[in-house]
């Protein structure tokens, strides 16, 4: 890839009033977050990881909970730092540029970055915080890890003693309509999108990108490999996200 493809997007960035930054898995990799799906992903290596994240094992199997939970004591994200390319999002907001990010990730790192938490929407929710399958209460997940380390392997609710999990969202579980739907408002309203380490296959955070083409904004991609969108691309950067980021906004 050209310094001036680099160069010339970054014009776009520049100029941009209201930019929607998309981010998937691969600008969490450079902190230490493994990816899914890849070839060092969680479930490629840990099959039992992928069964736990699928709800209906979790809510019909006390095993997998407790199994869950002894995970969840050490997940990555505890001790991750942001990388260059959450810096380079931050950047965008103290300049005034950024409208919102849409993130398909769950780790917490652009608010651990700097990001306003009301900046950022997370379409498949967060690990920082626990949700009650029954009654939705909702706590810092900090302190239901205190509670598995003294002794409760699988910690009920203590609103309602219900069945406690990670705030996000398993497979063969709904989506939060009201997330998605800011999602794509937000989508609508941005001048430039910027998808930044994801695919772009998953749906329906995959589906703001055309949503914010037909919008009439600009579209750049930076990801290490092929998108499913990449037809929709102004600008395909295509190599490392925590050098390429940077460079476009100029940090
Ligand atoms: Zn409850």
């Amino acid at each position: 890839m050209s310094p001036e493809l680099v160069s010339a997007a970054a014009d776009v960035v520049r100029s941009a009033e209201r930019i929607v930054v998309l981010t998937g898995a691969g600008i969490s990799t450079d902190s230490g977050i493994p990816d899914f799906r890849g070839p060092n992903g969680l479930w490629t290596k840990n099959p039992a990881a992928e069964k736990a994240s699928d709800i209906r094992f979790y809510l019909g199997d006390p095993e997998v909970r407790v199994a869950a939970w002894q995970n969840r004591l050490n997940t990555p994200a505890w001790t991750a730092e942001p990388n260059r390319g959450h810096g380079a999002i931050v950047e965008l907001e103290r300049r005034g540029q950024l409208h919102a990010v849409v993130t398909q990730n769950i780790d917490g790192l652009h608010q651990k970055a700097g990001n306003d938490p009301d900046t950022v929407i997370e379409v498949h929710g967060t690990v920082w915080f626990t949700r009650c399958w029954d009654c939705d209460d909702r706590r810092p997940m900090a302190e239901s890890l205190d509670r598995v380390r003294a002794g409760e392997a699988d910690p009920p609710c203590l609103a309602c003693g219900g069945i406690l999990k990670s705030d996000t969202i398993s497979f063969g579980q709904a989506l939060v309509p009201e997330v998605i739907e800011r999602a794509m408002t937000v989508s609508d309203e941005c001048d430039v999108i910027l998808a930044v380490g994801s695919t772009l296959s998953v749906f329906p955070a995959a589906n703001c990108v055309p949503r914010a083409k037909a919008g009439g904004a600009r579209v750049i991609i930076v990801n290490g490999a092929e998108t499913a969108m990449d037809r929709y691309a102004d600008w395909l950067l295509v190599g490392q996200i925590g050098e390429i980021l940077p460079a476009l906004v100029g940090v």
